[in-house]
């Protein structure tokens, strides 16, 4: 294929009537096909695992999803030798015939759009328009990558008279995927091409709690025409298979997005040099957020009371990018307050197969008993402005907001990962960017304001990766707001933008004396 400009996907626009009977169609699909065993995808085979794991509906706890297999150490082994003998040819083979094989991948998900927007909405329950944004980010992720490559590919000439110097890259090797569950298709397949098109073998280790949508990626890129041992889908425990592949001699890239906990584990381990290990690893780790709006007095209310709810709430408060903690300037405070009180109040919370929802469940049992416990300290050490009563059956937690929370409070520090709102009052701007920069984390942050002198001083002293003025600061699109966080939140690279495959490569420089 030509290697036209990269154009972005677009979302489904659901106030089609046909595009919503073809999303309800896809669910009804899916739906007669629950509870089949995937397996894992080793050297070119599907192969059977002596442990499998069920997954579940978090909407509906008692509906499985189906039924994992889950790999051994020895088999998590075969699969690293695998990778390595299919390293040669694929480093060997063209850019511009891999980033076709991931174009490729690309047009079939883009022909599969609705199935595996109802796989997510049900392994994961996040609602339709959510899971089809995600679908689109991983189409986008599979476009914009395959052709940085083709042009990373052209490297630099440094020639002078009677000398040449060629600057190129390489791939650096073996690569070990580890993807986290909420955002089960987008970031898996973000990290996995971005290993692959620039000639890395790449094994993706998916969370156990989205490990069936992982095996839809896997489908795909094996109807894409990934040769044997180049992609390999190797589901298993993340403490122990997880574990062993970031330990690995042969590892040379981790690449990682999830707690900030298992990041800086990974980050520690990758450096520890093992025996007849010949390089140094890189780790690629996103993790958390505690994500801060700032809302200063001349604000358009409308728009910040939508914003910080959208914000706040989407996928049930479990987006690295979620806003956790609204900073609101004391002379507006008790009307944002209200409102958002208000706002909030008027969401649907339910299955999320029922398209008049809007929140959905948290993604498992624990997640819900480790949020329940946050909403117990926020009862006690701050007021409790808004909780709703949610349905049984399925991992829900109200959408909840505390008020008068101090900025140092358990719950304006620490990442919740769920559908809790502190809102924090400030008596000046100033104080209010003090209070966004407090935590360990620099990930995504949003100011709601008219003032442009307020507008350039964020700029500058706002302490995030990704900050947005006057809108949402979730939802960053590939090529547009390249996204990743600093300080405890990552390593600071920016994924679907023009710095991030340089990480997955080596450059080299080679000067003949002509
Ligand atoms: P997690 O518990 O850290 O799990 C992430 C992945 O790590 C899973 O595949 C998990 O496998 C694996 N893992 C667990 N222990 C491991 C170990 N000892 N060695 C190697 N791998 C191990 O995170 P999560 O709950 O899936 O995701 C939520 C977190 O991700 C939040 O903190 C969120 O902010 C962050 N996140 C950040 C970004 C970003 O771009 N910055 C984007 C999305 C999410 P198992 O499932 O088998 O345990």
């Amino acid at each position: 294929i030509p290697f036209i400009e990269y154009i972005p996907a677009a979302d489904t626009d659901y106030a089609n009537k046909r595009k919503r009977t073809l999303a309800q169609k896809a669910l009804e699909k899916i739906k007669v096909n629950l509870g089949k065993t995937y397996l894992p995808y080793i050297n070119g085979e599907y192969v059977e695992t002596d442990k499998y794991l069920d997954s579940v509906n978090p909407s509906r706890n008692t509906e499985l999803i189906g039924k994992v297999g889950q790999i051994s150490i020895e088999q998590a082994e075969q699969a690293m030798v695998a990778a390595k003998n299919a390293f040669t040819a694929w480093k060997n083979t063209s850019v511009k015939e891999r980033a076709i094989i991931i174009d490729k991948a690309a047009d079939l998900m883009e022909q599969q759009r609705h199935e595996l927007n109802a796989w997510i909405c049900l392994e994961v329950g996040k609602i339709i328009p959510q899971a089809d944004a995600e679908v689109t980010e991983a189409i986008d992720f599979c476009r914009y990558y395959a052709r940085e490559m083709m042009a990373l590919d052209d490297g630099y000439n440094y020639d002078v008279a009677g000398e040449n110097n060629r600057y190129f890259y390489q791939p650096k090797g073996i690569a070990v995927v580890i993807s986290p569950w909420n955002f089960p298709f987008a970031i898996a397949t973000g990290m996995t091409v971005a290993a692959l098109v620039p000639g890395n073998c790449t094994l993706l280790k998916p969370a156990a709690n989205s490990s069936i949508i992982a095996a839809k990626i896997t489908e795909i890129l094996i109807e894409a025409g990934i040769p044997k041992g180049v992609f390999q889908y190797v589901p298993g425990k993340g403490s122990q298979v997880g574990n062993y592949l970031v330990e690995h001699k042969d590892t040379h890239v981790i690449v990682f997005t999830g707690s900030r906990e298992v990041g800086c584990n990974i980050y520690a381990q990758a450096a520890q040099l093992q025996p007849g290990q010949k390089h140094l690893k890189r780790v690629i780790a996103e993790m958390g957020g505690k994500n801060a709006i700032i809302v200063d007095e001349s604000a358009d209310l409308d728009q910040a009371v939508v914003g910080v709810v959208q914000s706040a709430f989407g996928y049930t408060g479990q987006k690295c990018s979620a806003c956790s903690r609204v900073i609101v300037a004391a002379p507006i405070y008790d009307i944002f307050l209200k409102r958002l009180v208000e706002a909030t109040k008027s969401l649907n919370v339910g299955a999320t197969d029922d398209p008049s929802i809007q929140v959905g469940p948290v993604i498992d049992a624990s997640a819900k008993e480790k949020i329940l416990q946050y909403i117990t300290i926020g009862k006690q050490e701050s007021q409790l402005a808004l909780e709703v009563s949610v349905p049984e059956g399925g991992y829900y937690v109200s959408p909840t907001i505390f008020s008068n929370v101090a900025a140092d409070a358990t719950i304006a520090q620490e990442e919740i990962f769920g559908p809790v709102l502190a809102v924090i009052k400030a008596d000046n701007f100033d104080q209010a960017l003090t209070i966004a920069n407090s935590t360990d984390y620099a990930l995504t942050g949003g100011l709601y304001s008219r003032t442009p002198s307020r507008i350039d001083r964020a700029y500058r002293d706002f302490e995030v990766g990704n900050l947005y003025i006057n809108r949402t600061i979730t939802g960053a699109i590939v090529d547009r707001q390249p996204f990743g966080g600093f300080k405890l939140s990552g390593v600071g690279s920016k994924a679907g933008g023009p710095d991030y495959l340089l990480q997955f490569l080596d450059p080299r420089v080679v000067t003949e004396n002509i």
